[in-house]
């Protein structure tokens, strides 16, 4: 091993992407991965668990051979971090079996990472930035959150499906492959006409179920696809953005971080940077590598909890599909 820097394995696993990493604060020192495509429509959670418990062990060999390679061996490891929720069961439970029995056979703790807050964690990391409000939008979740005494706090959230929900359901309706969020952008992008569709801000929250079903009538009434794709972009973003800045203003912080699969759109990048910008804040999105699902995230939030003396005891270590952003108690901010 090199310096005496503390080292985590992580490995995430809620749904489609498995995936492991060991990193350190300076950066990531191995990673390996292995994506399940569902062959026709959404992810079934089953199957999706299936495809990990098949993967999990040649995933590991991966990252431990790089991370050999690297100088790194697995009795350097400081601690072995997982994706406990939220997520799907299944494909939880397989996940925090594995980190169990490494957990076991190396000797050092256990460390049950909200999959929510290692989005933001991994942001706040690859960002440089301290206290910014989090725009988390995603396949399965749609939150605006910001820290608050000792929590990430909710302010506001989607009140039915995510917009990465929203947007795949919508492009499997007219005939685009999962995940259709980025053909959604593709056929937007050349587009200009909008065409009406209902924009749903509740106070701090939103929704996206009415928006698809209305983009879905659109499309059906013979509105061209791409003026369909557009106007869904424009109006769910939109409707993001309104309350992302309402969070900014009135929780008086200068940071935006955009994260989760559906940051990698550049139009949602575009309005959010603009807003940002009339405000005088700074708006930041991880890299690619980042934003998506990823085993550095549970490793790098690991590491801060490992080095905030936050640790799981097997015990404790059952997996939870609907673990809250803000069930977490944060001690790593003020
Ligand atoms: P995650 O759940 O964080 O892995 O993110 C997956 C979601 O991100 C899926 O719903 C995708 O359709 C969506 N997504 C990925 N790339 C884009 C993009 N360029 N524009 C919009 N949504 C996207
Ligand atoms: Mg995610």
């Amino acid at each position: 091993m090199k310096s005496g820097e503390k080292l985590v394995l992580g490995i995430e696993g809620t749904a489609w992407n498995l995936s492991a990493a060991v990193v350190s604060m300076k950066g990531v020192i191995a990673e390996a991965e292995s994506t399940y495509t569902p062959p026709s429509g959404g992810i079934h959670p089953r199957e999706a668990a299936q495809h990990h418990s098949a993967n999990i062990g040649e995933v590991l060999d991966r990252v431990f051979n790089t991370a050999s390679s690297e100088g790194v061996l697995p009795e350097d490891l400081s601690a072995v971090a997982f994706s406990q929720g939220p997520g799907l069961g299944p494909c939880l439970r397989t996940v925090a079996t594995s980190a169990r029995a490494l957990s076991l056979t190396l000797g050092i703790p256990l460390i049950g990472v909200n999959h929510c807050v290692a989005h933001i964690e991994v942001g706040r990391w690859n960002c440089g930035m301290r206290d910014p409000v989090v725009l988390y939008v995603s396949g399965a979740n749609s939150q605006v959150i910001a820290y608050r005494r000792g929590r990430y706090r909710v302010f506001g959230e989607t009140l039915d499906i995510s917009i990465g929900n929203a947007l795949d359901k919508f492009a499997r309706y007219v005939g685009l492959q999962h995940p259709g969020g980025p053909k959604v952008e593709k056929l937007a992008e050349p587009a200009e006409e909008y065409v009406p569709l209902p924009y749903v801000v509740k106070g701090m929250d939103f929704s996206f179920s009415g928006l698809a079903t209305a983009a879905r009538d659109a499309f059906d009434a013979g509105a061209p696809l791409g003026n369909v794709c557009r106007s869904f972009q424009e109006t769910a973003f939109s409707m993001l953005v309104e309350v992302g800045e309402r969070a900014l203003a009135h929780c008086g912080k200068s940071e935006m971080l955009l994260v989760g699969g559906v940051a990698a759109n550049r139009r949602l990048n575009e309005m959010l940077s603009l807003m940002c910008e009339d405000r005088g804040a700074r708006f930041d999105t991880p890299e690619d590598r980042f934003v998506r699902d990823n085993g550095a995230m549970i490793a790098i939030t690991g590491l801060i909890m490992l080095e905030n003396g936050i640790t799981t005891p097997v015990e404790a270590s059952a997996v939870n599909p609907n673990y809250r952003t803000d069930e977490v108690e944060v001690t790593w901010i003020d």
